[in-house]
């Protein structure tokens, strides 16, 4: 039977995963699913809120979420989950993971991304377009990447932490890994040279914490 996968979010970011699910799962159908759009298309693909698209025929179904909240992408995991739903993975043909690098389920990886040897990533990642991530790197559950960030060696990063758009992160050292806290959020551009508390939100060069 013909698998129908869900893009969840029809917005900006379901936009631009559409064609990259497309080329992984050739053999699928495909359609968005989404609780607040009035549209009924997107880019010529047809859009349902959840409930009409657990109505549909298909019995093969499963979502890739499409959402960079990291905190919505949990609540709808969750919710899939309960509806046996699988969430599955998208990894766009030219994104380059060379060695020894594992990565849980559901992550995203745009066109352009590279991870290269040695990392370890949780569930539900998000790395946006021309985003790395160097060697010896961790990083949580949820966390999200905008594009081109740039994260070095030897860098911890916590669940549900953001990075914003063109970021660099300093390299730590196997010793003393740089480490981005739980939920930390860094601006875009930021140039991070030391560690991030968990919650904290930093921005500039050297990124320091927003002043409230
Ligand atoms: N959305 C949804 N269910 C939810 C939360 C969000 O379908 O529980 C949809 C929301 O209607 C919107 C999309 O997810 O269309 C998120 O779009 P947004 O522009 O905020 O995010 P981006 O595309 O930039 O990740």
């Amino acid at each position: 039977m013909q698998q129908l996968i869900g893009i969840y979010g029809a917005s900006g970011f379901g936009r631009e995963l559409l064609p990259l699910v497309r080329e992984q799962y050739p053999e699928a159908s495909i359609c968005f699913v989404d609780d607040g759009s009035q549209d009924e298309e997107l880019n010529g693909y047809k859009i349902y809120n959840y409930k009409a698209y657990l109505g549909l025929a298909p019995k093969d179904k499963a979502v890739v979420i499409a959402i960079a909240d990291s905190r919505i992408r949990e609540i709808l995991v969750a919710k899939c989950s309960k509806d046996n739903i699988a969430v599955l993975s998208a990894k766009a043909s030219n994104s380059i993971v060379l060695d020894a690098v594992e990565i849980g389920e559901g992550s995203v990886l745009c066109h352009f991304t590279q991870l290269t040897s040695n990392i370890k990533i949780g569930k539900q990642f998000h790395a946006n377009i021309y985003s790395y991530i160097a060697h010896d790197c961790v990083i949580g559950d949820y966390v999200t990447f905008a594009p081109r960030v740039s994260c070095n060696g030897n860098i911890h990063i916590h669940d549900h932490a953001y990075i914003g758009t063109g970021a660099v992160i300093k390299q730590g050292t196997p010793d003393k890994p740089l480490i981005i806290g739980k939920g930390a959020i860094v601006g875009m551009g930021a140039v991070v040279t030391k560690d991030v508390p968990a919650g904290a939100v930093v921005v500039g060069n050297p990124a320091r914490p927003l002043s409230k």
